[in-house]
């Protein structure tokens, strides 16, 4: 008997927990953003998070990929930088380190990701409401006015004037009733990955195995000279998986990604994979969390045997969740795509410029498709409201893009660039008394200007 069974659930009253003006939910990368740039000017700003603390992705042992261009300059500013010089001044974070495959990698530490947020939040005055989960909205009309949240306590409710989604799975916007969209046309989606630590790595051998045996120790598109010094990620040494593959290794994915973390003899490894994993179903990303953690005893012995430098280096930690590269997107009233990438497009409304390739995790089988821009491309305000539902911002990961294009915005400094925007937005909005999707784009424009954001003339 495979016939879905309901039960009815009575009507009761819900407790209002808090009435703000700007409501941010979700505490990751555009999350942080959006809420340090809708407090201001005294307006009572609220963020939520289901976790125990901030930063989302930022705290699973990923560089932040994209605050260069292709030509090497700049083109993520304002507050995400103001972000990552915060950090930097802790010892934190690595600079922003060219690479010809992601045009910048900056490595940040994760727990210093997360006391760092809390800071920036205290100073000012957003209230941070955590181990939360935002279970539905509150709708009057097409406007979103608020939403459910569940916890320990039960379930209650947040009035807000205005609510921007930055929960990476849109799942606000997805109980708003806004249009949302899954992977590519067979509704294929990036595969997630378990990251894991390995410390005790001879970094140096690794380095010179890369820069003076490059046909053994192969590198995708980076020149081996890139390994010389600095920061690094591989992506590359196919020939040692497939070596290892032929002798019986379980290895998922035909790349070898490993990334230099901030201690000179730790390497932070990206090569677990599930595919077939959607996140917004539990019993998915559940068979995907244990998939991971199975994969990445296999992946370590991998290294050990076949990657110079990893002999004597041990797991220190895994991630604290499977990593999501792509769920749900909303429909906006512009969808992103890689023609627009590809072609550099310009847009009148652009709140943000990005330039980091289309970087597409096959969803079948281990292997990734890449495609570069010449140099960058601006991202449209209209990618971050929905179509037919008001009072909602939508940022990150799940703003407006299709399959191909999200695979380039979704990198973190964009993702933070484009909550930066979403904030801001609001709060103009609110000032203006207009609702976000009559906010004039040139007072968004300007604002963010004048505040250090890049944007083309
Ligand atoms: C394996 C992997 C490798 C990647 N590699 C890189 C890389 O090297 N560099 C790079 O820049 N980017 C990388 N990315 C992409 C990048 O990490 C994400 O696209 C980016 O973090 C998205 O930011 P976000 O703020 O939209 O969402 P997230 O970082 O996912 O943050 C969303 C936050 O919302 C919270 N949340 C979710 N739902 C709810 C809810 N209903 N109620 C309350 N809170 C909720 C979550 O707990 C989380 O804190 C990678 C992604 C993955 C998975």
């Amino acid at each position: 008997m495979n016939e879905k069974r309901f039960i009815h659930e009575a009507a009761r009253e819900i407790p209002v927990r808090a009435e703000v003006d700007i409501l941010v939910v979700g505490g990751g990368p555009a999350g942080i953003m959006a809420a340090e740039a809708a407090a201001d000017k005294g307006l009572k700003v609220m963020l939520l998070e289901s976790r125990g603390y901030l930063g989302g992705n930022l705290t699973i042992g990923l560089p932040i990929l994209g605050f260069l261009g292709h030509k090497g300059y700049q083109i993520i500013k304002g507050l995400p930088q103001q972000f990552i010089d915060r950090l930097r001044a802790r010892g934190a974070a690595s600079e922003h380190r060219p690479c010809a495959l992601h045009m910048s990698l900056t490595i940040v530490d994760a727990e210093e990701v997360k006391r760092t947020a809390l800071e920036i939040m205290r100073e000012k005055g957003v209230e941070v409401l955590m181990y939360v989960f935002c279970a539905d909205v509150i709708k009057e009309g097409d406007n979103v006015r608020g939403v459910i949240i569940e916890s320990k306590a039960g379930r209650e409710a947040i009035l807000a004037k205005t609510v921007i989604d930055c929960t990476g799975d849109g799942d606000v916007a997805f109980r708003a009733g806004v249009e949302c969209r899954k992977g590519d046309a067979n509704g294929g989606m990036q595969p997630p990955t378990l990251m894991f630590c390995m410390k005790g790595v001879d970094v140096q051998q690794l380095r010179d195995a890369i820069v003076q045996h490059p046909d053994r120790y192969d590198m995708d598109t980076m020149p081996p000279e890139q390994f010389r010094s600095g920061k690094f990620i591989t992506v590359g040494l196919r020939n040692q998986i497939r070596e290892a593959q032929e002798k019986g290794y379980q290895i998922p994915v035909a790349r070898t990604i490993l990334i230099t973390g901030l201690a000179d003899d730790e390497i932070w490894v990206n090569m677990t994979r599930v595919n077939g994993v959607d996140s917004t179903r539990p019993e998915s990303y559940t068979y995907g969390e244990i998939e991971g953690r199975k994969q990445i005893y296999e992946v370590q012995r991998y290294l050990k045997d076949f990657v110079p430098g990893f002999a004597n280096a041990h797991m220190e930690k895994v991630a604290p969740f499977l990593g999501i590269r792509e769920s749900r997107v909303i429909v906006g009233k512009y969808v992103l795509t890689a023609d627009d990438i590809l072609h550099d497009r310009r847009f009148p409304d652009a709140i943000a410029v990005a330039g980091y390739p289309v970087d597409i995790h096959h969803a079948q089988g281990g292997d990734c498709t890449l495609y570069w821009c010449d140099d960058c491309y601006d991202i449209p305000y209209r990618c971050l409201l929905p179509k037919h539902v008001g009072g909602l911002l939508v940022a990150g990961r799940c703003s407006s893009m299709d399959h191909e294009a999200m695979a380039s915005t979704r990198v973190m400094s964009t993702c933070m660039a484009l909550g930066e925007a979403a904030g801001r937005a609001a709060r103009l909005a609110l000032e203006a008394g207009v609702a976000p999707a009559d906010l004039d784009v040139a007072t968004l424009r300007e604002e963010l200007r004048r505040t250090g954001a890049y944007l083309r003339d």
